[in-house]
């Protein structure tokens, strides 16, 4: 919509083309990532690629019904999403059924929980009013939230034991895990403990 704006697409499955999203990260040299994809794996996936190309992420999601959802925003150095998701303990606010709905199989018999697009875009908009006040620089004070905040859970309406109030964000910061499996590659010993751990798996 801005005439001033360029857009260049390559359509990649980030899980499965990971290292071409690297090659292109290292072509377009971006300032931030947007992370708008739906599924654990893809988001743990540019994660990984943020990490190694030293780039900010903001991504959201959106809670099980649309009930509310999260914004969150990595920094190389900081939490990632390793970290933060760690701490998010989604189920908090997901159903108590350890059915996974497949919504593009109807007949797979699984009851969906759709969330309207109102509810989705209520999270979509403050992820971009996320991404701008991280582009725009803590002194534009686009949205005045301190730097050290790095999630934000919105509630779009009342769950009795999950959310007691409709549209209020809670803010948090979430400190960098020495042992989260993402980013604690620099960590002594981590590494060596993954090999350790593989290695008796493999047995
Ligand atoms: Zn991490």
């Amino acid at each position: 919509m801005n005439p001033k704006a360029k857009v260049r697409c390559a359509e990649l499955d980030v899980v499965e083309s990971g290292g071409k999203v690297e090659e292109l990260f290292a072509q377009w040299h971006p300032d931030l990532i947007a992370v708008c994809t739906d599924n654990e794996p893809s988001k743990h996936a540019l994660n990984r690629i943020a990490l190694s190309a030293g780039v900010v992420q903001v991504g959201a999601g959106v809670y099980d019904g649309g009930i509310g959802g999260e914004v969150y925003r990595t920094r190389p150095g900081e939490a990632c999403y390793g970290c933060i998701a760690d701490k998010l303990q989604l189920q908090r606010y997901t159903s108590a059924s350890t059915a996974t709905p497949d919504y593009s199989t109807p007949e797979s018999g699984v009851p969906s929980t759709c969330a309207l697009n109102l509810d989705i875009e209520q999270i979509a908009l403050l992820q971009c009013r996320m991404i701008l006040d991280d582009l725009l620089g803590l002194e534009a004070g686009f949205t005045g939230l301190a730097p050290e905040i790095n999630l934000c859970v919105f509630a779009n309406r009342i769950v009795p034991g999950t959310f007691a109030r409709p549209w209020v964000a809670q803010f948090f910061r979430i400190t960098r895990r020495v042992d989260c499996l993402d980013c604690a590659g620099e960590v002594e010993g981590v590494a060596e403990e993954a090999q350790r751990i593989l290695a008796s798996l493999s047995l």
